[in-house]
């Protein structure tokens, strides 16, 4: 019987949302009644129900002449109040008798029908946007009780839903779905909002719209191999046509006289509105693509979107409160976010605006919460490892300073303090120094190294590079060798003999601090007491690298903590970003450049100028300076990109600089060979170095005073910032050359941005807000989760789920507290794939 009556309510709730108009049906309520009047009298099934019945039709049939809306309002709740108490005295006589099928929670998908739709139509949900929160449930709605939470059930393969057979089983694979728990994940990628509801007269171009209506007619038309079925749908206010393109099975479910909902956006077609391959379903069944704020899904090739929404929806009915919450009730409680299973069914499905939003604040607010917690778990991990605290002689690091050739800059000071200040705690020390390129990392590194010889312990620095390696030892001997220290060069070329001997110096303890690169993490390699790791170029080494110098300290002859750790790296992060990225270390940030450093001028030429730059650097040269060529980015292949930059250098050589020496750098060649290439141009054998991006970091040559960037619209602004720290590091005015076509408004926006600043902290905003994070972190780290809805950006968001990580961790440490079992799970999970950040 329930067919009838909510197929009524239905139209009621749309009358009052179209506020009582008489225009919810096709030609007034009055032709509903009649209509409606044969259904339920078929329906009926007992006395109570005739009258009803007839007392409702007598109602409808009147209701057209009511003298105005006021009128019309109190007769349509009239009826909507006695459906109700009808509903009422169902569910009571339902409850009497053994329950029915519906009224339990839905079993479990292996006994469900495997069909989709359920046969009873719910009342729709948007003439229901706003349900009376008193109506008791009706036999065909989900219970109110809650259900429990079956995590088992969810780990099920897709295939167990209703509708999903092997094949689409794959395609849901595809989509990266192979448990239901996955399926749910998935979410929509945008939502067409079709809650606004017109009458046909009403409908203006170009808006997304719903409109119910009746079909007058259907008719296939062929065109060449096109077939195009057409429509013409009345609501009583006027027509509209509607066409679908190579669908003619249509013609068979658009039948005349149909009652049928489109939605879609309003087009014209020869000065008419029309709607073109619009949404459409009976009035009749409840919503899933009309009527609502529909979700469209990520598709892959084979899975249509209908499909696709259906059995999402199937899922979300189902499932969705079957999904146990890894947010304690407290912690949604006090910030007033959605339990995770509503929040999951207004992600796909949802009643309004507000609740879409409400449900997409609670999913990225836990997945931001996850990131913290996998960051303070690292910490926590890596702190609960007792450190080496170091009795720090301040007058050593004072002396230090004084015997600089310059004064430290403000921000200089205030990094070195911090770290001074980390030294001497006994917790390791796990701090990130970031500063543009030439912003004096190294002297401050210095300092911390000091500190540490002076507490009578051993400091080691390793960088990417052998040059960089060289570059530290003889700047860093030149200011500690007087000062008694003893250092030491470790790196691969370092003759065995030599090797040996500092080898034993290490384990003695009469090496206080020792520079290199890879060789430093060897085997072999053992200290008396290491207590300082320094890390140049932090980017350049994997995650194991990092740990496997730390193991040294923490394998000391004579100390066992673990050791102080400072990494330093080149690349700025917006300070907005740093919180995410880097929320397992401590950060200091060097946001000030020695003064006296000079602009690099920077230009942008046409490839039409390109002689103009060749005669600029023949300048250069003659002037005793170098000059280093960047090739473009080849995107094929590192050996494409080899080859086009053998090319350019032969090129170059013979054409343009026939009187200079040329030397080339690029990624297929061995290590010795680069660092050959190197050193040829770091000792002036070369003139001109031509490289690909390998030259990106790990060179200081402060007689080069020229870079040509090829290409240049092909690099990333950061990218182009690093190039162009190569030059500028001596006491000449230095130069950069950008060479492109005019290109996208994009690369032209990061050709100009670098053309007119220096500071790599503002270059970074301007990336940032040009790349979005995304790809801002792509190629910078590695080693974060995924996000599928949070962005990196949101600021407020992160602040927040620091916060309630912080206050967590606070009460629970280990996370082992009953009500935070699952949360560690999903930490543990949410951090499997990508690795450790620290
Ligand atoms: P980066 O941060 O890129 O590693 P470096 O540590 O190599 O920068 O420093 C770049 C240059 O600036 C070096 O030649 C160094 O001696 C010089 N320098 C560092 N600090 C100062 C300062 N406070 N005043 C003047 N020059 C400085
Ligand atoms: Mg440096």
């Amino acid at each position: 019987m329930s067919r009838a009556f909510n197929s009524l309510e239905r139209v009621l709730r749309l009358e009052s949302q179209q506020g009582f108009q008489n225009k919810a049906v096709v030609g007034g309520i009055r032709q509903f009644a009649t209509f409606w009047v044969n259904q339920a009298r078929e329906e009926a099934v007992d006395e109570a129900d005739n009258a009803l019945v007839e007392q409702v039709a007598d109602l409808l049939m009147d209701y057209g002449r009511l003298p105005g809306t006021e009128a019309r309002e109190k007769a349509v709740k009239g009826l909507l109040d006695r459906l109700e108490h009808r509903q009422k005295q169902v569910a009571d006589r339902e409850g009497a008798v053994p329950p029915r099928q519906m009224v339990t929670p839905p079993p479990p998908p292996k006994s469900k029908p495997a069909r989709a739709r359920q046969p009873m139509p719910k009342p729709a949900a948007a003439a229901t946007a706003d349900p009376p929160p008193k109506t008791s449930p009706t036999v065909d709605e989900q219970p109110l009780t809650a259900v429990a939470p079956d995590p088992e059930g969810l780990k099920q393969p897709v295939v167990k839903l209703p509708g999903v057979g092997p094949k689409i089983g794959s395609l849901l694979a595809k989509l990266g779905a192979e448990t239901i728990r996955d399926l749910l994940h998935i979410f929509p990628r945008r939502y067409d909002d079709y809650t606004l509801m017109k009458p046909i007269n009403r409908l203006a171009y170009g808006e997304q719209v719903t409109v119910i209506g009746t079909i007058w007619e259907t008719r296939a038309r062929r065109t060449g191999n096109q077939t195009r079925v057409q429509s013409i749908i009345n609501d009583g206010t006027g027509t509209i046509q509607a066409t679908w393109f190579n669908q003619p099975w249509l013609t068979e479910s658009l039948k005349a006289g149909m009652q049928i909902v489109l939605s879609g956006v309003v087009e014209q077609f020869l000065g008419r509105l029309v709607f073109q391959s619009p949404e459409w379903e009976p009035l009749d069944i409840e919503p899933l693509r009309t009527r609502r704020i529909v979700p469209v899904y990520p598709l892959t090739k084979g899975l249509t979107s209908h499909k696709m929404r259906e059995l999402m929806k199937t899922a979300v009915d189902q499932w969705a409160d079957r999904v146990p919450d890894p947010l304690p009730a407290g912690l949604l409680q006090r910030l007033d976010y959605f339990p995770l299973p509503q929040a999951l069914r207004q992600m796909h499905f949802p009643d309004s605006q507000g609740d879409l939003h409400r449900a997409r604040q609670r999913l990225v607010f836990e997945e931001l919460l996850l990131l913290q917690l996998g960051m303070l778990r690292q910490r926590r991990d890596w702190q609960s490892i007792p450190g080496v605290p170091l009795v720090v002689d301040q007058e050593a690091v004072n002396r230090f300073t004084a015997s600089l050739p310059y004064a430290l800059t403000g921000a200089q000071e205030r990094v070195v303090a911090e770290i001074i200040a980390d030294l001497q705690r006994p917790i390791p020390m796990n701090r990130l120094l970031q500063g543009d390129v030439g912003a004096g990392k190294t002297v401050v590194a210095a300092a911390a190294m000091v500190a540490a010889v002076a507490a009578g312990k051993q400091a080691a620095l390793m960088a990417p590079t052998e040059i960089l390696a060289e570059q530290h030892f003889q700047g860093l001997s030149g200011l500690l060798t007087a000062r008694g220290v003893t250092l030491r060069l470790l790196t691969g070329s370092t003759p065995a003999r030599e090797k040996g001997i500092i080898y034993d110096e290490l384990r003695r303890g009469a090496a206080q601090l020792v520079i290199g690169t890879h060789a430093l993490i060897q085997e072999a390699v053992q200290f008396k007491s290491l207590a300082l790791v320094v890390i140049d170029e932090q980017h350049r080494f994997g995650v194991d690298q990092r740990q496997a110098l730390r193991d040294k300290g923490q394998n000391s002859l004579d100390d066992h903590g673990a050791p102080h750790l400072l990494v330093m790296s080149a690349t700025p992060i917006p300070r907005t970003l740093a919180l995410s990225m880097f929320g397992d270390l401590d950060l200091s940030i060097l946001d000030e450049m020695p003064p006296g450093r000079q602009e690099i001028k920077t230009r942008w030429l046409r490839p039409s100028e390109r002689e103009r730059a060749y005669s600029f650097v023949r300048g250069q040269i003659d002037a005793g300076r170098q000059a280093f060529f960047i090739c473009p980015l080849v995107e094929e292949s590192d050996n494409v990109e080899a080859k086009a930059a053998v090319e350019e250098h032969a090129r170059l050589q013979k054409e343009i600089f026939p009187n200079y020496r040329l030397g080339l750098l690029h990624g297929r060649m061995s290590a010795d060979e680069k660092e050959a290439a190197m050193r040829a141009f770091y000792q002036g054998d070369t003139h001109v170095l031509v490289a690909t991006s390998v030259i990106e970091v790990g060179i200081d040559v402060p007689n080069s005073t020229v870079i040509v960037i090829e290409g240049a619209n092909r690099f990333g602004l950061a990218q182009l910032h690093q190039f162009r720290g190569r030059v500028g590091r001596g006491q000449h005015q230095s130069y950069c050359l950008l060479i492109s076509e005019s290109v996208t408004p994009e690369a032209e926006e990061r050709l100009e941005a670098l053309e007119r600043s220096n500071d790599g902290f503002v270059l970074a905003e301007k990336d940032l807000e040009l790349r979005g994070p995304g790809e801002f972190f792509g190629r910078r780290q590695s080693g974060l989760p995924e996000l599928k809805l949070a962005s990196l950006l949101d600021v407020e968001m992160l602040t927040i789920a620091r916060q309630e990580a912080d206050l967590l961790f606070r009460l629970d440490p280990w996370l082992e507290k009953e009500e935070n079992q699952l949360l560690q799970e999903r930490v543990m999970q949410f951090w499997q794939d990508a690795g450790d950040v620290s």
